[in-house]
């Protein structure tokens, strides 16, 4: 059998197995096309059943987080944890809490996670988690409650050798503070390596609230000085405006961009004389409020309703950082006709199937998700390493070893795609370079 063989019959397998999970099911389809080559060069992964083994959860959790709102009544939300891929380390990934949550979701973000995590060059293996929570508009008392609720059966099945969660969206230093405290209560352990993203004084990593938005630039700047490009002077549009885009219009900004726009669910804000970050920093970090809240304070700014008009606005690099799905066909086809020279996403697969392809055949450079976004986990693992030695680095070295890790990821993802003959195409490279790790410990360890 040949590798087209393999990955065509692994997939009709995950579809029929998967069926309606449409995240997931695209999530797999795009890394298991780009694997045929390797499978060509290495029957011996076809034998061991690596993709078979690959495309199925270690584990999944799913339960019950009852909890009493503010005005007395019983709400219940659903939660998740996806154990996927333990083969180079403990599983490691994120918690969402964002009412599209469904096994779908965290299942194609555990998946990601496990090539991802693999390209940061650190010992973690892949899982994600979550609930179909919706914090928006909650008391601190509801988050802190809804937090408690959920710990108190996450618990059962995380620890700092077993499974590390950490944020994602609607998981910020405040959800995962509720959670660690309550974490330490349920279990008496003051395991600090148990969740990462956590508050400067009880075990966090200086560095990590920028880490992803600051990893995306640092990866993006290494893609553009390859192709004899760089931020200096370029026109940038970020959509989003939580902690990845703050954290990467802070530094695109530094690197001489001008960052034009940002984005919510509702819509946007342009502002021509680049994005003012303090106002942006006020209304989302400390009012958390909405983006449109920013007229409030520059005036010449303009908002437009509808966040998936910001692709109009004409630029030459964008980063997508909000969610999933954001920028499709046409989208794409917008950005390309202004002019657009590289796409780098900061959230999670951004970009549809279709609109990745159409900006390949345009020869837009393509920065994919689980390379460019991976700073994020990086200095998660960063966190779990100062957590185990009980010391802490200074922000520096954290920030020096964050550059190190996103330029490797770069090169060993353009490397890949070179040997196997798609010279500069990094979503094939990331893929390849992420999953030979994780296939190379999985065929060493035997059929588990
Ligand atoms: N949620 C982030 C991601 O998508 C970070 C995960 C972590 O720090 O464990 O990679």
């Amino acid at each position: 059998m040949d590798g087209k063989q393999y990955v065509t019959e692994v997939l009709d397998k995950v579809k029929k197995r998967n069926a309606g999970e449409k995240e997931f099911i695209d999530a797999i389809t795009e890394v298991l096309n780009s694997l045929v080559p390797v499978f060509d060069k290495n029957p011996k992964f076809i034998e061991n059943g690596l993709l078979e083994r690959i495309v199925e959860p270690e584990r999944q959790i799913m339960f019950r987080v009852p909890w009493i709102d503010d005005k007395g009544n019983v709400q219940v939300n659903r939660g998740f944890r996806i154990q996927f891929n333990s083969a180079i380390g403990p599983y490691k990934g994120g918690l969402r809490f964002h009412p599209s949550v469904n096994a779908s979701i965290i299942k194609f973000l555990g998946f990601e996670q496990i090539f991802k995590n693999s390209l940061t060059g650190l010992p973690i293996g892949g899982g994600k988690g979550g609930s179909d929570f919706d914090p928006k508009g909650k008391s601190d008392g509801e988050i802190m409650r809804f937090c408690q609720s959920f710990m108190a059966e996450l618990c059962k099945h995380i620890g700092s050798d077993i499974d590390v969660p950490a944020g994602d969206i609607g998981v910020g230093g405040r959800e995962i503070g509720y959670m660690y405290g309550y974490y330490k209560k349920l279990t008496g352990l003051n395991t600090q390596g148990v969740l990462t993203g956590k508050g400067l004084t009880y075990g966090g990593s200086l560095g990590r609230t920028e880490a992803t938005g600051y990893g995306l630039v640092y990866f993006t700047e290494e893609m553009l000085k390859d192709n004899g490009e760089s931020f200096s002077g370029k026109t940038v549009v970020i959509s989003g405006s939580g902690n990845v885009a703050i954290y990467a219009t802070e530094k695109a900004t530094e690197l001489g961009a001008k960052v034009v726009a940002l984005s919510d669910s509702n819509g946007y804000v342009y502002d021509e004389n680049g994005i003012d970050l303090d106002v942006v920093k006020e209304i989302k970090e400390v009012k958390r409020g909405r983006i449109k809240e920013y007229l409030n304070y520059v005036k010449n700014a303009t908002y437009v309703e509808g966040c998936r008009n910001i692709w109009n606005v004409k630029c030459d690099i964008a980063l997508p950082c909000a969610t999933q799905g954001e920028i499709n066909k046409e989208d794409a086809e917008k950005l390309v006709k202004n002019g657009v020279i590289c796409v780098s996403e900061g959230a999670n697969m951004p970009t549809t199937l279709e609109g990745i392809d159409l900006l390949l055949e345009n020869k837009v450079m393509f920065g994919p998700a689980k390379a460019a976004n991976a700073g994020g986990v990086a200095c998660s693992a960063l966190e779990m390493s100062q957590n185990s030695m009980r010391l802490s680095w200074s922000k520096e070295e954290v920030d020096e070893k964050l550059k190190t890790i996103m330029k490797n990821i770069y090169l060993n993802a353009s490397l890949a795609a070179k040997e196997y003959g798609k010279q500069g195409n990094i979503v094939v490279g990331a893929n390849i370079s992420g999953f030979l790790k994780v296939a190379d410990a999985m065929m060493a360890q035997g059929i588990v």
